[in-house]
């Protein structure tokens, strides 16, 4: 199973993501992740993506290449893996394709009112990378992390300005993907703006089909 999930900022890729790498069994990739983690240990690719993460633009592409490559390596990712936030433009998923073969592309699909809505309400836990929202899914104790009992934050780049910025960037960098992918035919669209068993179970069934 070599998945990717596709979709809008909000759109519940971490969430399905999450999920659907409990019952596979197989590990989850966020980039975004990888690049929240690396900037609040202050490490040395922290402080290199920290400006542009800021801004709501895309990190280099040279970059993202190296730490996803060598993220593929590792033994876990034998059985499959889920990609959630890579690719994010056409020049990573050629990359990618050199690196390896997708079987199926995950596309979210929300109205863009809904993003807002969604964003504003996300917090996240800056240790573990757990998502919550205020609304739908929120934390057993406001404020901390079920998982790991750390403070969850805002993140910065949810924030009103720079997630316009960022909605820019996906119609610009990474609509374009869902034509790359639905001419290679493993392109899945599902409708993201229901409840997330009911988008949950769909994944499981189209993935399993
Ligand atoms: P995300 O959590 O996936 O929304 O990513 C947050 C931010 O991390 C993005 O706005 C980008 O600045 C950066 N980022 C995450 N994944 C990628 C990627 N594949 N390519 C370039 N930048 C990325």
């Amino acid at each position: 199973m070599k998945i990717i999930i596709l979709g809008i900022p909000g759109s519940g890729k971490d969430t399905q993501g999450e999920l659907l790498a409990k019952k596979y069994k197989i590990p989850l990739i966020s980039t975004g992740d990888i690049l929240r983690h690396a900037m609040a240990v202050h490490s040395p690719i922290g402080k290199k993506v920290a400006a542009y993460i800021k801004k709501g633009i895309l990190v280099p592409d040279k970059l993202i290449d190296r730490i996803v490559k060598a993220r593929l390596k590792h033994k876990d990712c034998k059985k499959g893996f889920i990609l959630g936030g890579f690719p994010r433009d056409i020049a990573q998923a050629k990359e990618l394709q050199i690196i390896t073969a997708i079987d199926s592309v995950i596309y979210l699909t929300i109205p863009k009112k809904e993003v807002i809505k969604r964003v504003s309400n996300r917090r996240v836990c800056i240790k573990c990378g757990k998502e919550y929202n205020l609304i739908s899914s929120p934390p057993k104790k406001p404020g901390i992390c079920n998982k790991c009992k750390e403070k969850l934050i805002h993140r910065e780049d949810d924030k009103k300005t720079t997630i316009k910025r960022r909605l820019e960037v996906y119609k610009k960098q990474t609509k374009p993907l869902i034509r790359y992918y639905s001419k290679k035919s493993i392109l899945k669209k599902i409708d993201g703006n229901r409840p997330i068993n009911k988008i949950f179970n769909n994944i499981c069934k189209i993935l399993e089909k």
